[in-house]
């Protein structure tokens, strides 16, 4: 399966990576990734993990993803 890596914006195949970086609860960074930025993000230290589909059906919590462009909007 091609996807657009949102690093490099190379066309990759193969396994795709999401990698996240937060701090104090709120999320800096979270892009789809190639192999080989996987590998560079997790040398920066940053928190990479493996997409898989399969996972999906299984219960394990997901952020919310509606926190993540949450700002000070109602000031
Ligand atoms: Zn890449």
């Amino acid at each position: 399966m091609e996807f657009i890596c949102q690093h490099c914006d190379e066309v990759a195949t193969g396994e795709r990576y999401r990698v996240i970086s937060e701090e104090n609860g709120l999320v800096f960074l979270n892009m789809v990734v190639c192999r080989s930025c996987q590998e560079q993000a997790k040398q920066l230290g940053l928190h990479a993990e493996r997409i898989t589909y399969s996972d999906r059906s299984r219960s394990r919590h997901s952020p919310p993803a509606d926190r993540l462009m949450v700002g000070h909007s109602h000031t």
